[in-house]
């Protein structure tokens, strides 16, 4: 049987341009069911939009049936919003590769400020803007098209191939460990292939070995029973808006590092090969600055003694997402009674991530002014860091895959952002392999505003993923 299928292999290997050249036919199938998909506000944070994600996964099911997946179906664990499973597994002996993916979104954030409404898929200037565009349902569909190029080429898959579109990455997978654990058995791999993370830029793929961890909380002050008078209170009364500004002020020292106490001490130093790596990037935190838009005046916060790619990847990172008191608009001379913010955490690798969530309770307990009630809600279950060593053989698969497809060598790189997915992925089938590429680009403001995909670089993606399979088959045969 190992002769058999090792023979049947090295032949299909040979006709990896077969299915490449299927590929532009597959994009246009692709491109309609992406343009399908992003209508769905299928928004995990929202619990009215449950229907919206419930009808993007009946989406994304009934896509991968058509490209050729087989078993597809909707499965949830534990109460979780639906996830999408399928597969694909006719290659005896060829190793087996999970796909993963996410149909969930962000909201829309600020509606005004986008160029097209947000779940209006526009193409413009080669990107195709909308919510979800490249994070993640672009992820999706290239999963399903790289399948689908090979089998409309007449050939067998050269891996064997299981999908996973999650429904609640976007809220961190708070069930995650229960579908694991209940769907174990449909989802052993060998490696794992993620489509969720982000190229270097534009023309240049990314290899991602290392994410950050999440975390989050929201803080309330309350002073008093309802808003009173300004000039009656003001001076004598306290303001929570004036507190919460004071305790927000002290989670970061001068340069905007970091300073709420303990809460580094378990960072990791990364080695010195690491650091060179970061250093290889130093010419590029001027294009860094470019595709965040950071006007000219404007300097970047955190350790000047560290590259600014040290800072976003292997340092944790405090941000105020939200923040309640009461709008300038209709504001009347009135004290509020109470103000809120919410605090998002990005771990760093080496972080206990439930130490670090304490650290920063405790610091804030210990800053609240005037002896306001305080009460500190989680809203994000916390997640460690993730880092692989980008090395063996489904790393050298991967980088000839992108060199082949993108005609550029890879950049390996981190990125600040977190897929909660992917350690306890890893680690619940024996530290197998984690390939993380991605459709996004510095400049697809992913989670913001004018989210969008580029539409040349997801083709790539999609010949990379179809080239990879053949890589890792060979790699194993
Ligand atoms: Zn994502």
């Amino acid at each position: 049987m190992a002769r058999s299928a090792t023979i049947e292999r090295s032949a299909q290997m040979t006709d990896v341009e077969a299915a490449v050249a299927r590929i532009d036919d597959v994009m246009l199938d692709a491109r309609r069911d992406l343009d399908a998909l992003v209508r769905i506000e299928s928004i995990s944070a929202s619990p009215e939009r449950v229907d919206d994600v419930e009808a993007s996964a009946q989406a994304t099911s009934a896509m991968l049936s058509r490209y050729g997946l087989e078993n597809v179906r909707i499965a949830s664990a534990d109460g979780s919003l639906p996830y999408v499973i399928g597969e694909w597994m006719h290659a005896p002996g060829a190793p087996t590769v999970l796909l993963y993916a996410h149909h969930d979104v962000q909201p829309p954030g600020v509606v005004e400020r986008w160029s097209s409404p947000p779940f209006e898929p526009v193409e413009r200037g080669g990107r195709l803007y909308g919510r979800g565009s490249a994070d993640d349902k672009a992820g999706a569909v290239a999963h399903a098209a790289a399948v689908a190029a090979w089998l409309r080429s007449g050939q067998a898959l050269p891996c064997n191939v299981r999908v996973l579109v999650e429904g609640e990455e976007e809220i961190s997978s708070p069930h995650l460990a229960a579908f694991l654990a209940q769907y174990a058995d449909e989802l052993r791999s060998d490696v794992l292939l993620l489509a969720d993370a982000e190229n270097w830029r534009v023309g240049v793929p990314g290899l991602t070995y290392s994410l950050r961890g999440i975390g989050g909380i929201d803080v309330r002050l309350r002073a008093l029973d309802g808003p009173v008078h300004s000039g009656m209170a003001g001076g004598a009364v306290p303001d929570p808006v004036m507190a919460l500004a004071k305790v927000l002020a002290s989670l970061n020292d001068d340069r905007g590092s970091i300073a709420v106490d303990g809460f580094c001490d378990d960072v990791s130093t990364p080695s010195p090969a690491e650091r060179d790596a970061l250093a290889a990037l130093a010419g590029e935190e001027e294009e860094f600055r470019r595709a965040m838009g950071v006007r000219p005046g404007v300097s970047l916060v955190g350790d000047p003694a560290v590259t600014v790619w040290e800072r976003l990847w292997l340092r944790p990172a405090l941000t105020i997402t939200g923040i309640d008191g009461h709008p300038i608009d209709g504001a009347s001379n009135q004290i509020v009674a109470a103000a809120g913010a919410r605090i998002s955490v990005r771990m760093a690798p080496g972080q206990d991530p439930h130490r670090a969530m304490q650290r920063l309770r405790a610091h804030i307990e210990a800053r609240v002014p005037w002896g306001l009630e305080c009460e500190i809600t989680e809203f994000a279950t916390p997640a460690p860091a993730w880092q692989c060593t980008p090395e063996g053989w489904a790393f050298d698969a991967t980088k000839r895959a992108l060199r082949a497809a993108f005609g550029t060598e890879p950049v390996v790189m981190g990125v600040g952002g977190s897929i909660p997915f992917v350690g306890p992925f890893a680690d619940a089938f024996g530290g197998i392999p984690a390939l993380l590429l991605g459709p996004g680009d510095p400049t697809s403001a992913i989670h913001g505003e004018d989210e969008s995909l580029h539409l040349g670089d997801w083709r790539k993606l999609v010949e990379a993923e179809v080239r990879l399979l053949a890589e890792l088959s060979a790699a194993r045969s």
